[in-house]
């Protein structure tokens, strides 16, 4: 875990993935026999296939994993020194409220969202429910020192160490999707035989429109798309039975739907074989709000066989997201064994 720990940790939100780029480049290159990096920062690693006598062309199979956080950038720094900022992917404005910061300038410096305290809320303003244009970074500095360090366009990642809870979950900022980034590594790690090209890619800006898995995997051309990212674990208090997406430790998600795909049916019914043969826990998942990179792999030139992947997580695009250590492990079997078998498939 302390990979998944590393990664979650280092910060790098849609269009400053500098820093996280780095830290999975060095991984991929473990991995992968060759890893390029495109014009708008996604990492490509490749691992070329076994040879199979008879089948002289392998398919192609591109796995797909974000490696871009939500966060912040900074917009303006007001008179006596608060920072403004706008949004860079979509943060529940409610949870942003008294959450400690970093905002990286020319150095990073700590700092807080900051409100009004309770004892000095009106009626009206306790009712009201906070948006992004009205909070503020405050870092302890008057402007003029602000101002040295921090400009408008530098960008601000939420503040959180990554914990363990009961020895099977974990609790982190960027769960979302730096897990599925671990998930790609750790699959390519265990992997044996192999007899399709993978493709791995650590995407970028996925949170802002899937712009770098649009780009990607027009440079890839995939015969098939895998994305590996989270989803909605809603096995919490208030949430009715029938409307439960998934679970903690209910297995890794094959998703049948969401906002941008439907799932490659026959992709969906060879993943659930996989899992069955290999006895590997899984759960399905429709998900009416939201996608993932399969949307934009699914729509490259002449269209492509696509299926998500899924990490169960609760709390999804906030600082305590969560996952258990079980789907994640279920997932990277997952991973593992399709890529192994997916000369096998016609989809
Ligand atoms: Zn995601």
């Amino acid at each position: 875990m302390n990979l998944l720990k590393k990664l979650c940790e280092t910060p790098g939100i849609a269009g400053y993935e500098e820093r996280i780029q780095k830290v999975i480049k060095e991984e991929l290159e473990k991995v992968t026999d060759e890893v390029k990096i495109d014009k708008l920062g996604n990492l490509i690693g490749i691992k070329k296939a076994k040879k199979l006598s008879g089948k002289p062309t392998p398919k192609k199979v591109m796995i797909a994993a974000h490696m871009d956080e939500i966060g912040f950038m900074v917009s303006f720094i007001d008179k006596e020194g608060f920072i403004r900022f706008a949004p860079v992917g979509g943060f529940d404005p409610k949870t942003l409220i008294a959450q400690r910061v970093v905002v990286h300038g020319t150095k990073d410096i700590g700092g807080v969202i900051g409100t009004k305290p309770i004892h000095i809320l009106s009626e009206e303003e306790r009712k009201k429910l906070p948006k992004i244009k009205d909070l503020f970074i405050d870092v302890g500095m008057k402007k003029e020192k602000v101002s040295k360090i921090v400009r408008p366009g530098d960008f601000v990642t939420l503040d959180r160490n990554f914990m363990e809870l009961d020895n099977k979950i974990i609790t982190a900022k960027a769960l979302d999707d730096r897990a599925g980034v671990y998930v790609m590594i750790e699959a390519l790690k265990r992997i044996k035989d192999c007899y399709v090209d993978i493709y791995a890619v650590a995407t970028v800006q996925e949170e802002v429109g899937l712009r770098g898995a649009t780009v990607s995997s027009f440079s890839v051309e995939p015969d098939i798309g895998i994305a590996l990212d989270v989803t909605i674990a809603s096995d919490i208090p208030g949430t009715k039975e029938e409307e439960v997406a998934t679970s903690l430790d209910g297995g890794t998600a094959i998703s049948l739907m969401d906002s941008h795909t439907i799932s490659n049916k026959k992709l969906v019914d060879f993943l659930r074989k996989i899992a069955e043969e290999n006895k590997i826990k899984y759960q399905t998942d429709i998900l009416l709000g939201g996608g993932t990179d399969a949307g934009a792999i699914q729509r490259n030139k002449s269209g492509v066989p696509v299926c998500t992947l899924s990490i169960p997580t609760r709390y999804v695009h906030s600082v305590v997201e969560m996952c258990h250590k079980e789907d994640i492990e279920n997932s990277i079997k997952l991973m593992c064994k399709f890529l192994e078998n997916a000369h096998k498939g016609e989809f």
